[in-house]
């Protein structure tokens, strides 16, 4: 059997009638709060106004322009944490479904070939990107607008980051990422893949080699690990499970779960579409293993509610610590220890604390550890004269992105640590506007 079906596409989006039925009950707010709740600045207030009185291309006008993932982000914005948790402070019962409505509009474009992004003027100095995710791409697609020629160089086959190669595919689907990526392409961005820029100074020589300016978004792709026993048979981190996945190896992979036990570490968004993952490949058992308490896990709400009424075992207040092994070095089970909740810590959540004398041995067959990503350990040596933190992310100046290297900018994952696609969306967008003053000094002086 192919487990292929369970992954093809996503569920389908709003239609016309349901687009305006959910924009008519807007309130139509003076100071609309849901616009102060976008990180990327778009406007809901504007495009649904529009939607409303059937200015469907001046709604769609809106989005895009400002955003050119705006459909990546209708799908995949946590909006309940973001515009909609404005709009639910007006005191409506039910907040406008602004992400669907969203979704529905850039959808729209792209079945009707309804081209919304113009290229402006003509510019002559060169920008290379690093990385074609969110901030990659919006950079990208910003500063093709404005004229300059721009080459993203991506390590990976294909572009898109985490869209194309993290997100789990019955979330976010290879066609809907084609026809964003399209929009994109039409503004002449030169896209040149399967070319990694990581070697000693690699990045900085960008600036030699006839780029005026440049742009690491690189992202983290470096899953942090439970311990150094990397080797196991079973055992895998999220990064390289959810790659495999995205790469059309669904049926190699089924081999390996079908009718097993899965354990998943973590509590956040990744470890969700590892665990949804595991049951489409046909898992007997899944059970999600986290050290603190449901409340206290990152992932949103709604993921939550849907692992449970997929039927996985949630398996809180409970520490791995180690994995046991079979005879032929294979996985066997997984090692914990119960916790309790301490003092509230740097992370403002109370911590987990083991208790003495209780651990217990899980048995599994496969375990995925989500627990995080970082930056490549290697990293530094790739743009030596840049600064970055203790954990390796790149400083810049906030407001333009600048580095503290003359002429390389940076933003998305890589200089806040694992956030969101619209924050990485933003960061291009703050960051394309900051080279475009930067290289028009440069030219007048
Ligand atoms: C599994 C998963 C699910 C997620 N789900 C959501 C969600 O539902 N909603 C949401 O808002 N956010 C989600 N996120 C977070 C979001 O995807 C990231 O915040 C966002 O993609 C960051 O964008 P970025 O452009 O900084 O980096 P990335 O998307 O990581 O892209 C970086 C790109 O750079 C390339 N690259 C790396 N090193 C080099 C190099 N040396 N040379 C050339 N290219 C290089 C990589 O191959 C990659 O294509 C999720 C993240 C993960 C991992
Ligand atoms: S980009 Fe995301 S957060 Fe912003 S308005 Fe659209 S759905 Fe809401």
């Amino acid at each position: 059997m192919s487990y292929a079906d369970n992954f093809s596409k996503m569920q389908k989006g709003f239609d016309m009638g349901q687009a305006i039925a959910e924009a008519d009950r807007c309130l139509l707010c003076h100071d609309a709060p849901c616009s102060k709740g976008c990180p990327a600045d778009t406007d809901p207030a504007s495009f649904i106004k529009k939607l409303r009185f059937r200015n469907v291309t001046g709604a769609i006008r809106t989005i895009k322009t400002n955003n050119i993932l705006g459909g990546a982000c209708g799908v995949l914005c946590p909006t309940a944490e973001l515009c909609e948790k404005e709009c639910s402070a007006t005191g409506i019962g039910q907040p406008i479904a602004i992400g669907k409505i969203q979704r529905f509009l850039v959808e729209h474009a792209h079945e009707t070939g309804f081209e919304v992004v113009e290229k402006k003027n003509q510019r002559s100095e060169k920008v290379a990107i690093v990385g074609s995710g969110p901030a990659g791409l919006s950079c990208a697609a910003e500063l093709a607008r404005e004229g300059f020629p721009v080459t993203v160089f991506e390590a990976r086959g294909e572009p898109g980051g985490v869209l194309r190669y993290g997100v789990v595919s019955y979330r976010f689907d290879m066609d809907f990422l084609a026809a964003e990526m399209a929009d994109i392409k039409k503004l002449g961005v030169e896209f040149k893949c399967g070319s990694s820029i990581d070697s000693q100074n690699k990045a900085e020589d960008l600036l030699k080699n006839s780029y005026q300016a440049v742009f690491l978004a690189p992202g983290l792709w470096d899953a942090v690990r439970l311990q150094e026993k990397k080797d196991i048979k079973g055992l895998y981190g999220s990064v390289a499970y959810l790659e495999a996945l995205r790469d059309g190896q669904l049926d190699a992979f089924a081999g390996k779960i079908e009718n097993k036990t899965v354990a998943v570490i973590g509590g956040g968004s990744v470890a969700m579409d590892c665990i949804g993952a595991a049951i489409r490949l046909g898992a007997k058992d899944v059970y999600l293993v986290y050290r603190r308490s449901y409340t206290q896990m990152p992932a949103e709400e709604d993921e939550k509610i849907e692992a449970l009424n997929e039927g996985i075992h949630f398996l809180l207040l409970n520490q791995p610590i180690d994995y046991v092994l079979g005879d032929d070095g294979g996985l066997k089970g997984l090692k914990l220890v119960r916790t309790a909740l301490g003092d509230v810590d740097a992370s403002g959540r109370r911590s987990p604390v083991n208790i003495e004398g209780s651990e217990w041995v899980l048995p599994a067959d496969l375990v995925i550890e989500a627990i995080g990503n970082k930056a490549d350990d290697q990293s530094p040596a790739w743009y030596p004269q840049v600064k970055l933190n203790e954990k390796k992310l790149i400083q810049v100046d906030p407001d333009t992105g600048k580095t503290s290297m003359d002429g390389i900018f940076a933003g998305g994952d890589i200089v806040r640590g694992p956030a969101l696609v619209v924050n990485a969306v933003q960061d291009g967008k703050v960051a394309a506007l900051a080279i475009k003053a930067y290289l028009s000094q440069k030219s007048e002086e």
